[in-house]
């Protein structure tokens, strides 16, 4: 097994996996199965649903559909990932499909205007690992302790008996890497190292994989990170002490530089790195009054309490939400929350 107990903990009971398995075992020849994921599709999103899509195709599921909400456009830095053939734009998505299977969303608004399949489909199922998971859908594979959606997938896998090859590999090992900040993160257990080494196993090659998705961007995002950073404030007294340091990037930020809104993605990962602040926000401009906002912690302050309070979602030390209005406005409802959001040590 690649996950731990079965239950007690939160994680997946036995008859949830024997459920799941059945689900995707009963399908006839004729079956449509939907893949869904996110909306703004990260690596653990994306490469899970692709992997364990790549695992069905091998089971023989012919009618086979992956997608995720809004315009259907991917960073470079995930494109070129095996069974993005499988990918469909979401009007394109089958209406009533016999299995829809929901990755890495922890609420049905992560599913966008895909959110009828849940209806409409003859199945579904959720495989997730965010404690805030809303167990929305019938059958739930959702485990608060997996490091990554695709440990769950990994483990779907191994028990409808599909052998790991490479293609499926890399789609696993992108959404490990991605959640897990290339094994640097709390969650980096013995089972994630375990399950690395399995998919390692298949011969993919690491280097070529995390440059292709971390440490490629166009110069044109080098730059404008820059300015943005630029820009960060620092706010020591936040957090009762623990401090915040947050900044923004605007749509006209974004068509001065020439670039795309996923560009910004990789963001907070240069603003978090600040000595002086527990908690790192970053608000991408999505609208004239809208925000996705991303925040990170070290420790102190548990930021999914932050995104729950406002209406979003994600982990202990990483979590967001849309924020509406200006960007002040936004942060202020963030610094209101982050001393109920304090940790116990
Ligand atoms: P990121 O900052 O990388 O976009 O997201 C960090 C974590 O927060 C992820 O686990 C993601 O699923 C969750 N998250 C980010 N934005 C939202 C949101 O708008 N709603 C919900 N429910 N979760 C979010
Ligand atoms: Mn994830």
């Amino acid at each position: 097994m690649l996950t731990g107990p079965a239950s007690g903990d939160g994680g997946p009971t036995e008859a949830d996996w024997a459920a799941a398995v059945a689900a995707v075992r009963g399908l006839s020849a004729e079956a449509r199965v939907l893949l869904i994921c996110h909306v703004n599709p990260d690596g653990d999103a994306l490469g899970s649903m692709l992997g364990f899509g790549l695992g069905l195709r091998r089971l023989g599921v012919r009618r086979l559909q992956a997608t995720f909400p809004g315009p259907p456009e991917l960073p470079e830095s995930l494109r070129w990932l095996p069974g993005a053939d499988l990918l469909v734009p979401a009007v394109e998505a089958y209406p009533d499909p016999d299995l829809v299977i929901c990755f890495d969303a922890a609420s049905e608004s992560r599913l966008g205007e895909l959110v009828d399949r849940l209806d409409t489909a003859g199945a579904a199922l959720v495989l997730d690992h965010h404690a805030s998971n809303t167990r929305f859908g019938g059958i739930h594979l959702v485990d608060p302790r997996a490091a990554a959606t695709s440990v769950v997938a990994g483990e779907l896998l191994a028990r409808l008996d599909v052998p790991l090859d490479a293609e499926i590999a890399v789609g696993l090992y992108v959404a490990l890497t991605t959640d897990t900040g290339s094994f640097r993160f709390e969650a980096t257990t013995p089972a994630v190292h375990r399950l690395a080494a399995r998919l390692l196993a298949t011969g993919i090659n690491p280097g070529d994989i995390s440059r292709r998705v971390f440490d490629t961007r166009p110069f044109g995002a080098v730059q404008l990170f820059g300015e943005v950073l630029l820009r960060a404030r620092l706010e020591p007294a936040a957090a009762a002490g623990h401090g915040l340091v947050w900044t923004y990037a605007t749509l006209d930020d974004l068509a001065r530089h020439d670039q795309r809104p996923y560009v910004l993605e990789a963001l907070i990962d240069s603003v978090r790195c600040t000595a002086e602040a527990d908690v790192a926000c970053v608000l991408k401009q999505v609208a004239a009054d809208e925000w996705a906002v991303s925040m990170r912690s070290k420790g102190a302050v548990d930021v999914s309490r932050v995104a729950v309070a406002l209406d979003g979602g994600g982990h202990r030390f990483a979590a967001g939400f849309t924020g509406r209005g200006g960007a002040e406005e936004v942060v202020g409802r963030i610094r209101a929350r982050l001393d109920e959001a304090l940790t116990a040590h």
